[in-house]
């Protein structure tokens, strides 16, 4: 048999890649980190929820990002156990900033919010939602500050069970966002049928903002949509501020891009979260 070598070399360094992870997920507090990217309001700036990112440092110099290992652990299924971690850290991180801020309840102050990034392999799992309620309700995060960002693969199956996942999740007061909407087999049926909160429009729509007519009518007729159907939006990959300023023009209330800020480390965001920052 003939292996073309350089495919041959990928198999083994995906095989390595593999069992690396796997020691790596056994001791995920000390493998991994998560970075978190501010999302704010466009009006003002102001901070209303971070998105958790993980990373993986290697050494000293290199990190590992998500893409390049993201992939593989759902392929082997280790992204169940290091999908659980990341919402354990998340939680953990998001009760920190509550008791930063204090309380929101009574004072009118809408709770910072803490996005997480859940993969279809990852909800597909019969006990997600049990993993999911045993962590909100063993924390004191506040109602309403919990999202989880599916992308539209997992809205595809329309089975009854992922709909029922999704009310129960609702009634734990968790938010469901649909994420890289615009990506993939984008269907705004997704928003009468499912219990969707919010829409993060891709990236790639965001890019062309400013200089296609075609691509700003696109993103202004989601965000009316949504708008009027109670979802909210959020714009991602926002760059420059003439992105930001055509954003706010049309009306979408949420964004989140390096014009902000970058992903933060647990430090920075507490900073942050510690200043009242605007960005
Ligand atoms: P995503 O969920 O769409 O996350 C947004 C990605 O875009 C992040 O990359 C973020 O750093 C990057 N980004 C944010 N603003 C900008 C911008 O203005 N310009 C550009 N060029 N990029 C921007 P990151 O952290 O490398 O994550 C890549 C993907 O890996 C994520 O895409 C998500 O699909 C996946 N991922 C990350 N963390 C997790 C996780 O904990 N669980 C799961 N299942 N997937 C994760
Ligand atoms: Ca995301
Ligand atoms: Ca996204
Ligand atoms: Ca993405």
């Amino acid at each position: 048999r003939h292996y073309h070598p350089s495919l041959q070399a990928g198999l083994i360094e995906r095989h390595e890649l593999n069992e690396h992870l796997d020691n790596a997920v056994a001791v995920a507090d000390s493998a991994f980190a998560l970075h978190y990217q501010p999302i704010v309001d466009l009006s003002n700036g102001e901070l209303v929820a971070f998105e958790a990112l993980v990373r993986w440092p290697q050494d000293q110099r290199a990190m590992m990002m998500p893409d390049e290992f993201i992939p593989v652990a759902e392929e082997s299924g280790q992204i169940v156990r290091l999908g659980a971690w990341v919402l354990q850290r998340a939680v953990a991180d998001g009760e920190g900033w509550q008791r930063l801020r204090g309380p929101s309840a009574g004072r009118g102050v809408p709770p910072l919010r803490l996005n997480v990034n859940v993969s279809a392999r990852q909800f597909r799992e019969a006990d997600f939602v049990d993993v999911v309620r045993d962590i909100v309700r063993g924390s004191a995060l506040e109602r309403g500050s919990l999202v989880l960002e599916l992308t539209e693969s997992v809205l595809m199956n329309r089975d009854e069970r992922v709909h029922a996942d999704m009310r129960e999740l609702c009634d734990l007061g968790i938010g469901i966002a649909i994420d890289d909407f615009g990506t993939g087999y984008s269907s705004l049926s997704y928003l009468r049928e499912f219990p969707i909160s919010i829409l993060k429009i891709d990236k790639s729509f965001i890019d062309g903002l400013a200089h296609s007519a075609q691509q700003y009518a696109l993103v202004e007729g989601i965000a009316r949509i949504a708008e009027k159907l109670g979802v909210e939006v959020i714009a991602e990959g926002i760059e420059n501020t003439a992105q930001r300023d055509l954003l706010a023009e049309m009306g979408c209330p949420l964004g989140q891009g390096y014009l902000f800020s970058h992903p933060l480390s647990l430090e920075e965001a507490d900073a942050l979260v510690r200043l009242h920052g605007r960005l």
